[in-house]
């Protein structure tokens, strides 16, 4: 599903370079649930926007589901993202003056045609009654399934999650990050970046990072 062959990125900034990713290659199967870890500036943030399709790499490969992203134009890759492609973050980055249903059918190119599906969606992941609120008017915890709702209404063949559970208490992170696995279960593939432990026994491999290099990788299961 994904295929990253010595994939490296720098920052060029004025104050110098900065290698992010230092060779990385990785090999993700479909259906597969991985976990990577690794101390904040690890280079687990760059990771995920480049296997996304949002940061161009400085070298390397990157292939999700056959296709080269970054040999697309931008529309073509922003339609291919929008398709194949759900994120979560740990900010949740839900759009502030619209209420729970607009931000879940946002990601969706068929718009309000999938009023009754968010509507479903929203109702299994448990925040039925809060359609109209707005973000502001949410729990931390229900912030995060919106936008996992919203990252889950295109049926994507990949979600990818950089520290979704970073803002959540212990419960509401096991609830949030127990819908990601029934997502996995059904035969999705899971990217989670974090460097906490709550996801780790979902995953199927744990992936670990440091100074933008894998270090180890550990079969979990
Ligand atoms: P993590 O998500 O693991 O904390 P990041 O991928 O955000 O790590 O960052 C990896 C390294 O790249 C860090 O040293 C960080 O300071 C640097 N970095 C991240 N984004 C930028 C950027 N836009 N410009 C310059 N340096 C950056
Ligand atoms: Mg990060």
């Amino acid at each position: 599903m994904v295929h990253l062959e010595n994939l490296s990125k720098i920052y060029r900034t004025k104050r110098g370079e900065i290698k992010a990713l230092d060779d990385v290659s990785l090999h993700i199967e479909q259906g597969e649930f991985v976990v990577v870890r690794g101390h904040s500036g690890s280079g687990k943030t760059t990771l995920l926007l480049t296997i996304g399709g949002m940061l161009r790499p400085s070298m390397g490969n990157i292939v999700v589901d056959g296709k080269d992203i970054y040999s697309m134009g931008d529309r073509r890759r922003a339609n291919f993202r929008a398709e194949n492609i759900g994120f979560v973050f740990q900010m949740f980055h839900l759009i502030p003056y619209l209420n729970v249903v607009e931000n879940v059918i946002l990601s969706s190119h068929s718009g309000k045609k999938k009023t009754p599906e968010a509507k479903k969606l929203l109702e299994r992941l448990n925040i039925s009654g809060r359609e109209t609120h707005k973000p502001s008017e949410l729990s931390a915890g229900e912030r995060q399934r919106t936008a996992i709702a919203r990252a889950l209404l295109n049926q994507p063949k990949l979600v990818l999650a950089d520290e979704p559970t970073g803002n959540l208490d212990p419960e509401n992170a096991a609830e949030a990050v127990g819908y990601l696995s029934e997502y996995h279960r059904n035969g999705g593939t899971v990217v989670v970046v974090t460097h906490g432990e709550a996801v780790d026994q979902f995953a199927d491999r744990i992936v670990h990072l440091k100074e933008g290099k894998i270090q180890q990788m550990e079969d979990n299961g």
